[in-house]
Parts: C-alpha cells; structure tokens; sequence
C-alpha cells in the first residue's frame, strides 16, 4: 500500500532548497537518541548508503544484510532498513552511550532528520517535519551543511534519479499478479543495486547509473 501524508499538518508549510536556511539543527543532539530507537521498519537506505556503510565497515553488502540490515516491504518495494533489536527496538548501531557508533557513514535518513523530502515533478525539496525531532531549540542551518554529504547536488540529483527509478518498478509491481515477475523484479532491485557490490575508489554515482540505465531498460519492457 503507498503511503499519502498531508505535508500541511506534518511541517512548517515551507519547502527548502539545498542553499536554504531551515531551523533543524539539534545542536549534535546532546543527550538524546529518541530518533534512534522504536523507529520500525522505517529507516530505509538506498544504494548510496548501504555504499557508503560497506566502505566504512569494511564488510561486504551481504555480510552487512545479514548483521546489521532487514529486507522489508516499501511501498510495494522490498529494500533494506536499518535493524532495531531488543525491548526498546534500538537501531543495531546505536552504542551504549546513546551515540550513533556508525556516525560518519550513517545513513541519508539518518542525516535528513528532522528534515524530509517531498517529490513533485520529477525532483524533490526538502520540508521541517514539526512533530518528529524532541528538541525545541534547534538552530538554523543550510541545508546542505544539514545533511553533511559530499556534492550536495549530485547527491540529491541520484536521490531523485533512485526514487523515480523505484516509483516506475512500483507501477508494475503494483499494475502485475503474476507472482514470478514480482518475486523476480523486487530480486533483481536487491541483487543489482544492493548486493552485488560497488568498487571502493571508483565513482560511485559512475557505477550507480550504469547500473540504473540497465534497470531503466528492462523496465522499458515491462510497460
Ligand atoms: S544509524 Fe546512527 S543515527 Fe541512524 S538510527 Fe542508527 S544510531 Fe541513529
Ligand atoms: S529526536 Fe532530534 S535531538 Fe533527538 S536524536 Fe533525533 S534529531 Fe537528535
């Protein structure tokens, strides 16, 4: 089932570019991981991230799913999410200080927070999520410092290639019952754009789009 929120009662009612000033800085979130714990199922990652978390803990993506990841179903995708574990369903790497042990490869959504993206016409702005983040005085900052990721731009250009990349699998995960199809496209998604690894010092956004144009192109012969 697809997910349809009301921007209206979740945020400010403004939307923010990269360069844009937007008051979420929690000030290192001293003393709090609220964001980190009870969260579900619902830190997703993207190829970027599960990149970026391989690089920094030299393990291999399969060796990461099996240890610190789960596979779940995203509106219609299946993609991996960050593991909470125990009574307070804790994300596997948050350490016993209530810091983030993972904190220069954590994921984007992790980064974002209390930030969120809204999608419109094939690209993306970002928006102040008013109920989320438990500290009342934050700071202003850019966005783009916010989110603390090498080439913003390009960054958010491959966030909004993966995203519309995904929305065309959904449509035919969504319009097919043929049980075969489904099964063997939500693979090919993990497979290929998950699993099978990116070479540490090779471009990663190179590798990424030449693995995206191959999805496109079977995608094409869905429709
Ligand atoms: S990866 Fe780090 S910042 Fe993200 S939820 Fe886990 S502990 Fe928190
Ligand atoms: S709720 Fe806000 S202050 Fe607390 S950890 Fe999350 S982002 Fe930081």
């Amino acid at each position: 089932m697809r997910r349809e929120v009301d921007l209206e009662e979740i945020s400010d009612g403004k939307l923010y570019g990269l360069n844009d000033m937007v008051k979420a800085d929690c000030n290192d979130c001293r003393g709090c991981c609220d964001c980190c714990q009870g969260m579900g199922d619902t830190v997703v990652l993207d190829p970027y991230d599960v990149y970026r978390l391989s690089s920094y803990l030299k393990r291999d993506p399969k060796e990461l799913m099996e240890s610190y990841l789960e596979l779940g179903i995203f509106d219609g995708n299946i993609l991996p999410h960050l593991r909470m574990e125990g009574k307070e369903e804790r994300c596997v790497f948050l350490n016993k200080e209530g810091r983030c042990s993972i904190h220069p490869a954590r994921p984007g959504f992790c980064r974002l927070f209390p930030l969120g993206r809204f999608y419109e016409n094939n690209s993306f702005q970002y928006f102040l999520q008013i109920h989320e983040c438990t500290k009342t005085n934050r700071s202003k900052i850019k966005v783009y410092k916010w989110i603390d990721t090498p080439n913003a731009k390009r960054y958010d250009e491959f966030v909004t290639e993966w995203h519309y990349f995904l929305k065309d699998v959904q449509e035919v995960l969504y319009r097919t019952e043929d049980t075969e199809l489904i099964k063997n496209l939500n693979m090919y998604v993990v497979n290929r754009f998950y699993l099978k690894p990116y070479e540490d010092g090779k471009d990663f956004y190179e590798q990424f789009y030449e693995r995206l144009e191959e999805g496109k192109g079977l995608m094409s012969l869905e429709k």
